[in-house]
């Protein structure tokens, strides 16, 4: 069991900072998933902790042990790729067993008790006298994670795994990779771009943006209580609506409409960090971002227990997602994405009353998001 710790960790490649100063620590036994848009530094991440690459500054301890300048054999870490990287001339079992025993640290009779053990976790025995080439996708990412079970590692460092994957097979890898990790119980580092696959996934996610930590906080949380803009529009499908507002008078004013702002019920929300939702300084105005997620629009005849405040909006286009309808309405200048009843009938052009939950705004900071 391994504790993993990153402290004002930085890696730079010529002029570009591709890790920018973080800190984290992975618990013991934890599945942290690390997630952001591509370029932001989350295969560098971990490529750092597997020690493929070499930290500009900072350190990296695994408990108490000072794994910086490791090499990757010495830290005792698996590796999980996207595109699984298994060796196409070898069956299922060399792939699994691959190096095992060149330095004598197993015996034969260890690793066959090791391998005859994942196959049956991973219910890949029917996998082992075969070649990659004989196996689907999703087959040879279980040979690939068999290769990592084996060694029994402290910590397995999985990068974009499933990427590789159709749709279908990628929702039920994740959910065995849940299985499996409960069973095994090993801290985890997960990297993916996929916010879905993060929030499904991770006990814990980091958001990574422009080589930095945005926030680390278990998925409710981040979809909840998004620390800034960044955040509130990368987690979440479809994005989170952004409105430009003045705050004046302890209401959020817009051309369209007037929300009043219950006192504090946000506070910390403001990507300022202290400021509570209604506009501290009466009688003034300030800039602010309205950030309303479309599933916290409602059309209020559906609606009525939300409240007397409404916005009138006009119907541009209606998208049906089967469960739900999405709506693209303009408010005022503004064209926002709202949520319906799957057979909500509604008209481009049409005229609609649209209301909200109060409870679910975000205020976010024009300058400093
Ligand atoms: P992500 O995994 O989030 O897509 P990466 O960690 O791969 O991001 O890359 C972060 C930044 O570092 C990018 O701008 C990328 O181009 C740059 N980078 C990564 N590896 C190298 C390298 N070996 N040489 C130069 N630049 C690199």
């Amino acid at each position: 069991m391994t504790t993993i710790t990153l402290e004002t960790l930085s890696k730079e490649f010529d002029d570009v900072v591709a890790v920018n100063g973080i800190d984290l620590t992975v618990r013991d036994g934890e599945f942290l998933v690390v997630v952001g848009p591509s370029g932001c530094g989350k295969s560098t991440t971990l490529r750092l902790l597997a020690g493929l690459e070499t930290p500009t500054d900072g350190e990296i301890r695994m408990d108490s042990r000072d794994v910086t300048g490791a090499e990757p054999k010495d830290r005792n870490v698996a590796m999980v790729f996207q595109n699984y990287a298994l060796y196409p001339h070898m069956t299922g079992r060399r792939n699994i067993t691959f190096g095992m025993n060149a330095a004598g640290s197993f015996t034969d009779e260890e690793i066959d008790r090791r391998v005859a053990k994942a196959a049956e976790t991973l219910d890949i025995a029917d996998l082992l006298d075969r070649k990659p080439q004989a196996m689907s996708g999703g087959e040879r990412q279980r040979v690939a994670l068999g290769r990592a079970i084996v060694r029994d590692p402290d910590a397995f460092l999985m990068d974009e795994p499933l990427s590789n994957l159709d749709a279908k097979l990628r929702i039920q890898m994740r959910a065995e990779l849940t299985r499996l990790h409960a069973e095994l119980g090993t801290t985890t580092v997960y990297v993916t771009h996929d916010q879905t696959e993060a929030m499904t996934l991770g006990e814990r996610v980091v958001v990574m943006d422009d080589g930095r930590i945005q926030q680390v906080d278990p998925p409710q949380a981040l979809y909840d209580f998004p620390t800034n803009r960044f955040v509130a529009e990368f987690i979440g499908d479809p994005a989170m609506n952004m409105i430009d507002v003045e705050l004046e008078g302890g209401a959020a004013v817009h051309d369209a409409f007037r929300i009043p702002l219950p006192a504090g019920s946000a506070e910390g929300e403001t990507g300022a960090g202290t400021e509570p939702l209604a506009d501290p300084d009466a009688g003034g105005r300030r800039h602010a971002v309205l950030g309303i997620r479309p599933e916290d629009l409602h059309l209020a005849r559906e609606r009525p227990d939300l409240g007397e405040t409404t916005f009138d909006a006009t119907v541009e286009v209606t998208e049906p997602l089967g469960d739900s309808l999405l709506v693209h309405c303009s408010i005022g200048n503004e064209t926002v994405k709202m949520g319906a009843e799957p057979r909500s009938s509604l008209e481009p052009g049409g005229a609609v009353s649209v209301g909200y939950d109060p409870e679910r705004l975000h205020l976010f900071d024009p300058e400093t998001g």
